[in-house]
């Protein structure tokens, strides 16, 4: 799957495996407690507290299950969570210490239970020692440490299992703050969780319902009316789509809504660049002295530029369907195709700063291509494409442009900062065009200041859009004055600059 923002991966957790193998009611946990609360469950608990042996024979099990519980959570953590928090990072830890702890144990025959016991509860204590102080012996500690732990660890994964139902981020995070808050209530917290995540799917799913009949009755929907995780812009209240099927978003391309002007500056934007690239770049005098290289430098330049237009217009046709799923992957689209017009504009300079020293050369463009490789990466992260985190895909695309001025050093040391100056001036309208479109987008100005009256004109995403429209123009033109200068400085043969 190319994407992995919107859907988790998480592999279902068999119910057999989940809650334990040769021992059930005893070692099983909370998992299964919640499932089967039958009288004779509880009574044999019961008897077991004042058995030694068998609680011990229960910490074993559970520090036997422990190992692929948290093998499976953190594999679940590595692909979809950025941070940890603090309080979190407390709980977590303990799992792991415990684990850790009692494997340096491991291997022992005669009394090796008891001893791994000791070290759950030393550890557990060390930690939270709220939680054991009322227990006496070493059996009840065990036993209320083994609860604890298996609260933790249900919770979590009943939390993991709720955000591949939900799809929205951020859940499994929730659920180790709840973790954490709620040590003496566990049993509790594991329930109230998962009822939690029950309602917010529900929720969600009677949003969606809800959007649509609302869709199908007034055809464009308002802010209010939208399901969470389509809600992006709070300043734009009215002029929604909202679809069940792919096909009515790609009609609705054609229909009055709020989504209009972004779909079709682009649309026409894209066959302006189509335009240029097979009719007017041929026609130009640098195309009849250009090397096929050179060809194909301002042939990636067009094909970046098309595809960030094809990829934006995509997401503003296909960001009304009712599918979060796939709502959420077109908004990846849109972000790399973006990456790869800042990494292709910076390449066509790069190229022709050094169009004599192509050892130079291909340092700069592979060091641009990999970061671009990188733009293209990072939207499918689910963090990324969080509403709050405009600002920092600002950033990203800011610092990737920044990267351009990379040979600026060397280019200042070999010829000069004059020189440097005189280089990059052409390059410099379409990097301000696209660097305040960049800020008016994180910004949400002007409609921040007015908030309905740019629902369908006028908004700082139009304004983004032919900021980007504008880019591409003048990065084209400078595209030629540098191709003018390469081959200028090219004439005899590149004399004096060879690498
Ligand atoms: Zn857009």
């Amino acid at each position: 799957m190319a994407c992995t923002a919107p859907s988790m991966t998480i592999e279902s957790y068999p119910e057999g495996v989940a809650t334990g193998t040769s021992t059930p009611g005893e070692q099983t946990g909370l998992l299964r407690g919640r499932r089967r609360r039958h009288s004779f469950h509880s009574a044999r608990r019961l008897s077991c507290d004042y058995d030694a042996d068998a609680v011990f024979l229960r910490v074993e099990l559970f520090l036997a299950e422990l190992e692929r519980r948290m093998h499976w959570i953190e594999e679940y953590r590595k692909s979809h969570m950025m941070q940890v928090d603090a309080s979190l990072k407390r709980a977590y830890a303990t799992l792991e210490a415990v684990r850790d702890s009692c494997s340096h144990a491991s291997g022992e025959l005669m009394g090796g239970g008891k001893k791994r016991a000791k070290i759950l509860v030393e550890t557990l204590e060390d930690r939270y020692n709220d939680a054991l102080a009322t227990k006496e012996t070493l059996e009840q500690k065990a036993q209320a440490g083994v609860r604890l732990m298996e609260s933790f660890l249900s919770e979590l994964e009943s939390r993991a299992h709720a955000v591949r139902g939900r799809g929205v981020y951020g859940a499994l995070d929730d659920g180790w703050k709840a973790v954490d808050s709620t040590l003496v209530h566990a049993r509790e917290v594991v329930d109230e969780g998962m009822e939690r995540a029950r309602r917010a799917k529900e929720a969600l799913r009677e949003s969606i319902d809800h959007a649509i009949q609302q869709a199908q009755k007034h055809r464009l929907i308002a802010y209010a009316d939208l399901p969470h995780p389509w809600r992006v812009n709070p300043h734009i209240l009215h002029g929604y789509r909202f679809h069940s099927s792919k096909i009515e978003c790609m009609t609705s391309v054609f229909t009055f809504s709020n989504e209009l002007v972004n779909i079709w500056s682009h649309l026409i934007g894209l066959f302006i660049v189509l335009s240029i690239a097979f009719y007017f770049y041929p026609l130009h005098t640098n195309f009849h002295v250009s090397t096929n290289a050179d060809v194909m430098i301002a042939a990636v330049f067009f094909f970046a530029a098309c595809k960030c237009l094809v990829c934006s217009t995509l997401w503003h046709t296909m960001n009304s369907i009712a599918s979060q799923t796939l709502m959420e992957r077109f908004a990846c689209v849109d972000y790399t195709g973006i990456s790869m017009l800042v990494a292709a504009s910076i390449v066509t300079t790069e190229y022709t700063a050094f169009y004599c020293e192509p050892r130079s050369r291909w340092i700069y463009i592979l060091l641009t291509m990999s970061l671009g490789i990188g733009g293209v990466i990072l939207p499918w992260h689910p963090t990324f494409n969080r509403h709050d985190m405009a600002w920092a895909r600002v950033a990203f695309y800011v610092s990737l442009a920044l990267t351009g001025f990379a040979p600026i050093a060397q280019l200042t040391y070999t010829r000069g900062f004059a020189w440097c100056i005189y280089f990059y001036a052409p390059v410099m309208k379409s990097i301000l065009v696209y660097f305040i479109g960049a800020l008016i987008y994180a910004s949400q100005v002007p409609e921040r200041w007015r908030p309905g009256l740019f629902d369908y004109v006028g908004g700082s995403h139009n304004i983004w859009h032919f900021a980007v429209l504008g880019g591409i123009l003048f990065h084209y033109c400078a595209m030629q004055d540098l191709f003018a200068g390469a081959f200028q400085r090219a004439q005899g043969e590149c004399p004096n600059l060879s690498a």
